[in-house]
């Protein structure tokens, strides 16, 4: 029996999933890798399995399997495709799970390392932002614990004391702003998607980087960090911070605000979901404060980026609103970067589908699942009619 800590990876080949196996793969000793899962790349995923020695390797999607098995002939490691192959994986006895897949597809999976009552790093807050409730309900009956990795609730992670959750007055998100920050509607109506996925801090995946720059990021940010940390909407402020260097803050009723710092490098919050409740190295740039010199803060603008608004409104109102709100802009940030929408249709295409279809209580994970079909449905008859 090894005492290495068992890890599997739910989205390996992604931008996340790439940095988290970077991490692994410098410390062979502590970790053995279980599962690697990816969508289609496999050229990428048989190589991370090779190297990092996993048990099993996933493609979610059935047509690259031939080339998976081919790739990892001779060497042991099991192969498997399909989207339910990809949640079996996360049964595996991993002690740790990366959750780094991309979108509402992370869902299942989570879900089921969660019920094995495992620890989970969550990257992938749509989960949360489609499901929320009844995840945090399932993470609370299995024993499982739950590790931001989006930068901004690792901060607060890091900084709220929860002995003191009464004696939080505010909960201060940073954002970045995006490539279009201080940009006019008129400039956003014609961008392309080469200029959407041009952060100017973050190097992430396409969508997430379309997510930052219709600030739709923020918007799911609200939703992931209010079922995280229990904390009323009202109670959640956000503040753009170009720099991204304060990742994110927590106000107390004493007038003291506790900030977490660092560079932009996401190693750092992967680090910490996967060393806690210690602390690893993280190879990352450190930060020179003297170097920065000055931290420029200023408000939203919430007519510019109606995603805001509408994440606010999804949270008022309950019921099934987020989830569709983030069905609706997965497909309108797939159209925008095929070039079948423009950018400003993006948060269109959200509120119309928002308005159209019929609400319902969530009262299981199959009826999100449901919800996000039909919302996705709606989402396709929206962009059709424009
Ligand atoms: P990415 O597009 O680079 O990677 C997505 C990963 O998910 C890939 O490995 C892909 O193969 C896999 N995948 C996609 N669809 C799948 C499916 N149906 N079944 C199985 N695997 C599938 O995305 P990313 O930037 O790494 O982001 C991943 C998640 O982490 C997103 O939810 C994002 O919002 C969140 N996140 C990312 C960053 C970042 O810096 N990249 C920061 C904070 C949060
Ligand atoms: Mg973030």
């Amino acid at each position: 029996m090894s005492a290495r800590r068992g890890i599997t990876i739910l989205g390996s080949t992604g931008s996340i999933g790439c940095n988290t196996v970077e991490l692994i793969e410098a410390s062979p000793d502590l970790y053995r890798v279980e599962a690697l899962v990816a969508n289609s790349r496999v050229d990428i995923l048989a190589d991370q399995a090779r190297r990092l020695k996993a048990r099993l390797a996933v493609v979610a999607d059935e047509s690259a399997y031939p080339a998976l098995k081919d790739a990892l002939a001779g060497t042991g490691i099991e192969v498997a495709a399909g989207a339910a192959a990809v949640a079996d994986a996360a049964d595996l006895p991993a002690d740790w799970v990366m959750a780094s897949i991309v979108g509402a597809a992370g869902l299942a999976p989570t879900l089921r390392a969660i019920r094995r009552g495992a620890t989970v790093g969550l990257a992938n807050k749509e989960v949360l932002v489609c499901a929320g409730q009844l995840m945090m309900a399932e993470v609370k009956t299995h024993g499982a614990t739950l590790l931001p990795v989006d930068s901004e609730h690792s901060a607060i992670f890091q900084v709220l004391d929860v002995k003191q959750h009464d004696q939080v007055e505010k909960i201060i998100l940073t954002a970045s702003g995006g490539p279009f920050r201080g940009k006019t509607r008129e400039f956003m109506s014609s961008v392309t998607p080469e200029q959407a996925v041009a952060h100017p801090n973050w190097s992430m995946g396409a969508k997430i980087s379309v997510d930052s720059a219709s600030m739709f990021n923020k918007g799911l940010e609200l939703i992931e960090a209010y079922h995280l940390f229990n904390m009323p909407e009202e109670k959640i402020d956000i503040v753009v911070h170009p720099q991204s260097v304060i990742h994110s803050l927590v106000a107390y009723t004493d007038g003291s605000v506790l900030a977490q710092l660092g560079s932009p490098d996401m190693r750092t919050p992967i680090a910490y979901a996967l060393g806690w409740p210690d602390r690893i190295a993280a190879p990352v740039p450190r930060l020179d404060l003297a170097a920065i010199g000055t931290l420029i803060f200023e408000a939203p603008d919430e007519t510019l980026f109606p995603s805001l608004r509408l994440a606010r409104e999804a949270l008022r109102v309950g019921g099934s609103v987020a989830a569709v709100l983030n069905a609706a802009n997965e497909v309108s940030v797939a159209a925008f970067l095929a070039r079948r929408i423009g950018f400003l249709d993006i948060a269109r295409v959200v509120e119309r589908t928002i308005e159209g279809v019929n609400h319902r209580e969530l009262l299981s994970i199959d009826d999100v699942l449901a919800q996000d079909q039909v919302a996705r449905r709606f989402a396709e008859s929206v962009i059709g009619r424009l």
